[in-house]
């Protein structure tokens, strides 16, 4: 019997536990069920009422052209929500890695003669160099793509429309960006639910590269627990805990109601002011916004340099799933509110959980005109100003 290798987490391991496995034609009783095998036509209607009790199972890819295993994944995570570990097992190529995540398996099994076509490197740097599953939005010009081939052909057209972090990955466009722009970079966080992602990218990079938290004093007790426990996780080595001038709030908000009578005047004061002074020094700012997000965003290049800030959006591709994906992939902490219902984060009194359905910032200063927290550059530099399409990082 040949042996295999399974290819998890940036890791090679040995698959050897997977060896014995049961066939689809022999699925009756009640047992668990370790491992089972199944065709890459299997019928999943039928095998519905035994998902529960399959701890792992393994599509088979008898071809890497035969890409049938792909929508089988998909439909056993997203239709029959299937949460054991899946595995593709077959003659895959490294093209096919991020693909193979984005569809919802969390490994590829291989034999030797696979390797020997390809080394663990290559499977590696496929995930590295080119990582579809973190930037599925490559193909937007040209439509959706229906494949990493699709995307990769766009992604070579679009580098001609100047953008020059088209097409890398959400790391590499960090790496080259934190090079261009050495000394005068700057990543400004707001430890949402978001925000595991960029801060992970960045400890592997540089973890003395300046990050910025904007402490309002109106936090939730949670997002400052996560901040704190992210900032040593990391070894973020130049985290900077930015606060209001305190003079300016026994001034202008001696009781702390400002943000119910005047939440423009609040966020100025806590938001605006303490921003300004710290974060236009640098020569560009590094981002999280993301396309998806709103239509104001939806042609965002990964790099803007069209204000004296330059901006990095390494997540412009990526979407909400993208980021549940990146952080299962590293094990990184959720936000702790995460799980009962708040979808965006910002400040305590301005933020309350949304329903399932509604559009996540819909929590963020519910019952009110006001959907932003107005912090936008004009002419290179921070300032507060009324639009809806302002929101930034905080
Ligand atoms: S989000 Fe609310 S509490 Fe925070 S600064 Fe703005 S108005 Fe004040």
């Amino acid at each position: 019997m040949p042996s295999h290798t399974l290819i998890q987490d940036g890791r090679a391991r040995d698959a050897s536990r997977f060896a014995t496995s049961v066939d689809v034609s022999d699925i009756s009783g009640n047992e668990p069920i370790e491992v089972l095998h199944i065709p890459n036509d299997a019928d999943l209607d039928a095998l519905a009422p035994t998902l529960g009790r399959i701890e792992t199972i393994l599509i088979d890819f008898p071809a890497y052209t035969d890409g049938r295993g792909f929508s089988l994944a998909r439909q056993l995570r997203r239709r029959y929500n299937y949460e054991g570990l899946l595995i593709a097992d077959g003659p895959l190529i490294p093209d096919q890695h991020a693909f193979a995540l984005q569809c919802g398996f969390d490994a590829v099994r291989l034999d030797d003669e696979t390797l020997k076509r390809h080394t663990i490197e290559d499977w590696h740097s496929a995930l590295d160099d080119f990582d579809m599953t973190y930037q599925r939005g490559y193909a937007v010009k040209a439509g959706p793509a229906t494949s990493v081939f699709d995307a990769r052909m766009t992604t070579l057209d679009s580098r001609k429309a100047g953008d020059p972090f088209f097409g890398h990955s959400a790391e590499l466009t960090l790496r080259k960006a934190i090079t261009k722009f050495k000394g005068d970079i700057v990543l400004a966080t707001s430890m949402g639910v978001d925000s595991a992602v960029l801060l992970h990218m960045v400890s592997r990079i540089d973890p003395s590269l300046p990050v910025i938290f904007l402490d309002t004093g109106k936090h939730f007790r949670e997002t400052l627990a996560y901040r704190d426990e992210l900032v040593s996780r990391f070894g973020l080595t130049n985290f900077q805990n930015i606060t209001p001038d305190q003079a300016a709030i026994l001034a202008e908000d001696p009781d702390g109601t400002l943000n119910q009578s005047e939440p423009d005047s609040c966020c100025d004061l806590r938001k605006v002011r303490p921003l300004d002074g710290v974060i236009n020094g640098y020569g560009a700012r590094i981002t999280g916004r993301k396309r998806y997000q709103t239509p104001e965003r939806a042609e965002m290049s990964i790099l803007e340099e069209t204000s004296p800030q330059a901006k990095v959006n390494p997540l412009a591709y990526w979407t909400a799933k993208d980021v549940t994906a990146y952080m299962r992939q590293h094990d990184l902490p959720p936000h702790p509110l995460l799980a009962i219902g708040y979808l965006s984060i910002g400040c305590q009194p301005c933020t309350t959980r949304v329903s399932a359905g509604e559009d996540p910032r819909a929590g963020r200063w519910r019952n009110s005109d006001k959907t932003e927290c107005g912090i936008h550059m004009v002419d290179g530099k921070w300032v507060s100003v009324e639009t809806k399409a302002t929101f930034e990082a905080f």
